[in-house]
């Protein structure tokens, strides 16, 4: 920290009640760390400060598509903060531990209910966790089933990015199938991959074009006929809470991530909590632990973790994150069946508000109805006046809004994509819409000013190769990181 001042404390340490310890010998320790010298209150002022530098849901409207940013209520954070929940050791008795227990158990029930499935796994502690749990399933039950010969996952071109990685983390060869001129899956094509060497097909549904692929019945016959296991990528339910259950549609194997769908503050990537939900046939590979509900004969119920019989074994230590599964269970029970499909009505029609006012600005490549998020192209702006994607994100940023999730999905150039939520209101959209306006404009008339956007952020344009490939994380007297 600049601040330091040589002899400088900000604490003053009781009198010593311990044996003094004797250091480690020198060439362990590391002499050449400082440590900055300041008072209590400057150092409070400096860590205020930094914190205002980061961007959350708490400050402003937060777009980002594919990552559900909807406010998380506080009130889930209470709950996971009591005693009972937040002082609890994984390794204390059961007997100890049955109000968690049960909690865990009902959840797994609710999720299960909720996309009509057999089962839930609540131990993988992401997304991408929940897929890879998903795709080591799919493994296990074709070679249960002596079938060892099933090593190709068919993943849509418009999948997240996670799910070729966890399919080949999983051990399988990735084929990739490309989407259709409606954004859908490709029929023909997907005809033509499947054979006796399907493990499966991963769908992201909705798409990460934010739309429902209206396919899928033709989808599920083609994949059950072959033999291969249909994986949902459900990250985000938000559109179809209450309304659709990828059970019924046919999938065997959903993972939802606790932190989008339902609540978590998630920014800055974590903590998470990916569960898994299986139809029957995959019951006996979930991870392990499962909670087990046992009757006792005076009608008492015990609840115990319990070990499916062929378990693809630990997704890591203990049992999945805790406190993201407390905040899951007590949102969806402060909601109720009617308040869950509230969510996915609000979040639809939010992203369908914000299509319909901004499609005649920038470029709506699907003319179709969205689900909870919709995709727009820059392509337009770039090709009139040299403005990308990249540059109207900068440019949002000087606006308080944090920008949209950009040139993902691959399959559209200069993508913008922008999850609304249903926790917003008319009033914020509206806000977010004419300043999307005002940009377009911009764009035209002063390029220069979005090429070098954001112009009052704490930091200006990075240059981002050198970001990635040289990150500067650590504080030096030298550098001039934080005034
Ligand atoms: C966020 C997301 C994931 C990955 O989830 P993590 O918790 O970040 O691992 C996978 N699929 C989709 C569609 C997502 O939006």
């Amino acid at each position: 920290m600049d601040r330091s001042v040589p002899g400088r404390i900000g604490t003053t340490l009781p009198p010593l009640d311990v044996p003094i310890q004797t250091l480690p010998s020198p060439e362990l320790l590391r002499n050449e760390l400082e440590m900055p010298e300041v008072s209590e209150s400057e150092l409070v002022r400096y860590f205020s400060q930094i914190s205002q530098f980061n961007f959350s849901i708490d400050h402003n409207f937060y777009p980002l598509g594919s990552c559900t940013m909807k406010y998380n209520p506080k009130l889930n954070d209470e709950m996971a903060g009591f005693p009972g929940m937040s002082e609890i050791h994984p390794h204390q008795p059961e007997g100890t531990v049955q109000g968690a227990l049960q909690l865990m158990y009902e959840l797994q029930r609710i999720l299960a209910e909720i996309t009509g499935m057999a089962m839930t796994g609540l131990a993988p502690m992401a997304g991408a966790e929940g897929e890879l749990a998903g795709m080591l399933m799919t493994r296990a039950y074709h070679l249960d089933r002596g079938e060892p010969g099933r090593t190709k996952v068919l993943i849509p071109d418009s999948a997240h990015g996670t799910n070729p990685a966890s399919a080949s983390m999983a051990g399988f060869e990735v084929v990739e199938i490309p989407s259709d001129s409606n954004g859908n899956t490709d029929i023909e094509a997907l005809k033509f991959a499947v054979g006796n060497d399907l493990a499966g097909l991963m769908l992201t549904q909705p798409s990460t074009l934010g739309l429902f692929d209206t396919n899928i019945t033709e989808v599920v016959q083609i994949i059950r006929n072959a033999g291969g296991i249909l994986y949902g990528d459900g990250a985000n339910l938000n559109a179809l809470l209450g309304r659709v259950k990828p059970g019924e549609l046919g999938f065997d194997v959903i993972h939802s991530n606790l932190h989008k769908t339902f609540t978590q503050p998630h920014g800055g990537g974590g903590p998470g909590a990916g569960a898994v939900m299986v139809g029957k046939r995959l019951v006996p590979y979930l991870p392990t632990p499962v909670v087990e509900k046992i009757e006792e004969p005076n009608g008492v119920a015990r609840y115990i973790l319990g070990k499916p019989e062929k378990t693809i074994g630990r997704m890591g230590g203990f049992h999945g994150n805790f406190g993201a599964l407390v905040r899951a269970y007590s949102y969806i029970r402060t909601l109720g069946d009617q308040g869950i499909a509230q969510v996915s009505e609000d979040a639809v029609i939010n992203a369908n508000y914000i299509m319909s006012q901004l499609k005649d600005v920038y470029e709506l490549p699907y003319e179709r109805t969205c689900m909870h998020e919709v995709v727009l192209s820059a392509r337009k702006l770039k090709r009139d006046y040299g403005v990308s994607a990249l540059d109207v994100c900068k440019r949002l940023i000087d606006y308080g809004i944090h920008p949209p999730t950009m040139y993902f999905p691959l399959v559209v150039e200069d993508a913008l994509m922008i999850e609304p939520t249903e926790t917003e209101s008319v009033e914020t959209l509206d806000h977010f819409i004419d300043v999307m306006k005002k940009i377009a404009v911009e764009a035209k008339c002063n390029p220069d000013l979005l090429h070098e956007a954001p112009h009052n952020a704490p930091n200006s344009r990075l240059d981002e190769v050198a970001a990635v490939r040289r990150p500067d994380l650590r504080w030096k007297r030298s550098s001039a990181n934080i005034q």
